[in-house]
């Protein structure tokens, strides 16, 4: 005689539950990450945090910012006629850990004030290679790692140097002995080749579409500003310039201004690659 009002009342609740908060799972990132929405049929763009996301195998690649609230955003798609439809998609909090690091010259700690306007310089020559929104370039799939190489240092991590907090590690590290050779992840454009006061010798590639790879402490630089790079090509070595405690590669990857994690990006864009199956015949 278990009541059968209680249990229409727990199916209620449980339907209620499912329809209101199922989202499907390529739908749920975390801050700092990235994820790829499929896009439905004739759409051309797709805009979240007023920039249109990249755009690979008919999905947007959507960057998370690191700071981004976890709740539900919208993805605003546009079509070739004119009209719009958003998607929701989720972004669930992650919280990154601590790391500290010693460093032994603590001028890379508190710079010294002659070194102001030389950080400035560096800081607007990144803030104008983050701004690029270059042409998509077509054959951007697979992306490949830069450098064989041991994490030793990973995305969104919060970070100490000598007890003291700074940023948030922007990128990716890959310990290697000096002189490696590092490669292009994807084809681009070098658009930045510099001796940088924290990064150390610095190339950065525009890999189209708002897509900027940063290669940071390079012992050397074997490119120059201008060159067009096939996926694969040397740009330089593996080194420990600037602020650095052992040759190591750092890797940080923008999406439209937004830095993500390297390792997520390719996990979620390489997936795509050959997933030529769900498109139509
Ligand atoms: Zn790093």
């Amino acid at each position: 005689m278990f009541s059968t009002r209680l249990f229409r009342f727990v199916l209620f609740v449980f339907s209620y539950l499912l329809v209101n908060s199922f989202v499907s799972a390529e739908h749920i990132g975390v801050n700092g990450g990235v994820i790829a929405v499929k896009l439905p049929n004739g759409a051309t763009e797709a805009e979240f945090n007023d920039e249109n996301q990249l755009i690979v195998r008919g999905h947007a690649i959507v960057a998370i910012p690191h700071e981004a609230e976890a709740k539900k955003h919208k993805l605003i798609v546009s079509f070739e006629d004119g009209s719009f439809q958003a998607v929701d998609f989720e972004v669930q909090s992650k919280e990154y850990e601590e790391q500290h690091i010693t460093i032994e010259n603590q001028d890379y700690v508190t710079p010294p004030e002659e070194t102001i306007k030389r950080r400035q310089e560096e800081a607007a020559m990144m803030r104008e290679a983050y701004a690029r929104r270059s042409p998509a370039i077509e054959d951007i799939l697979p992306i490949v790692m830069p450098v064989e190489g041991q994490v030793t240092g990973v995305f969104g991590t919060k970070r100490f140097f000598n007890g003291e907090q700074r940023n948030y590690h922007t990128g990716v590290d890959y310990a290697a002995p000096t002189g490696t050779p590092i490669s292009a992840p994807a084809p681009g454009t070098v658009v930045v080749t510099h001796d940088m006061y924290f990064n150390g010798n610095t190339v950065v590639i525009d890999h189209g579409s708002g897509f900027v790879s940063v290669m940071c402490h390079l012992d050397e630089i074997e490119v120059e500003k201008d060159s067009q790079l096939k996926r694969g090509d040397v740009i330089g070595t593996v080194g420990s310039t600037g602020r650095s405690t052992g040759p190591h590669l750092h890797w940080t990857i923008s999406l439209q201004g937004t830095k993500i994690d390297p390792e997520m990006f390719m996990e979620v864009v390489n997936g795509l690659d050959d997933s030529s199956d769900d498109e139509a015949p």
